[in-house]
């Protein structure tokens, strides 16, 4: 997921592990903070203790090569859940590759709980953890122009995806399973460019 950053590949190799081991320590520990407020919770209805409404829309999931499953809209606070970027990957899990990938949980409550980390990260006062990092783009002089990299902020929300459901593996391995699904839609045949989990939703 770095190496994909438009800027994560800046780092140097030490700084790649350290901001990745930061980013999956971060999401596992605001998962366990958040498990000792609410030990028996599902993600749904820790969003409603926190007041953050969840919307399903039937828009297309599909901007430029992004493929959408679910994002947090900060102002006002919302989880929006994309039916049509769902339904394929429910589709393709079925019960028996849903039970190893996710355990318990439903494709639903992984996006859910990823959006819960982007709500956490946005309420609480750390620096994010996507601008802990930040790869010099270039410098002329003493001048340096630096950017964060997005992609450690979906390793840590997959991280306490993970962490707070229990789940088998990194839900990162769902966009696997996407573009499996997505590839065998008719209606999409052709597509190219698909950037799966790239987007920093
Ligand atoms: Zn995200």
């Amino acid at each position: 997921m770095l190496r994909a950053d438009p800027h994560g590949w800046r780092l140097d190799h030490a700084a790649q592990l350290a901001a990745v081991s930061d980013a999956l320590a971060d999401g596992t520990a605001t998962a366990r903070d958040l498990r000792k407020r609410f030990p028996v919770l599902t993600p749904q209805e820790v969003a409603r203790e926190f007041q953050v409404p969840i919307e399903t829309t039937d828009d297309d999931p599909m901007v430029g090569s992004i493929w959408r499953f679910a994002e947090y809209r900060p102002r006002p606070p919302r989880i929006m859940l994309y039916d049509r970027g769902i339904a394929p990957l429910e589709r393709k899990l079925g019960n028996v590759l849903a039970k190893r990938l996710l355990g318990q949980a439903t494709p639903r409550d992984v996006f859910v709980a990823h959006e819960l980390y982007h709500h956490t990260e946005a309420i609480r006062s750390e620096v994010p953890i996507a601008r802990r990092y930040q790869p010099t783009l270039f410098r002329i002089g003493n001048w340096r122009w630096r950017s964060g990299v997005a992609a450690l902020a979906e390793i840590a929300a997959g991280a306490f995806a993970q962490s707070l459901l229990d789940l088998p593996r990194h839900p990162r391995v769902l966009d696997f399973v996407a573009v499996d699904a997505i590839s065998i839609l008719p209606s999409q045949a052709g597509l190219s460019g698909f950037e799966p989990g790239t987007s920093p939703s």
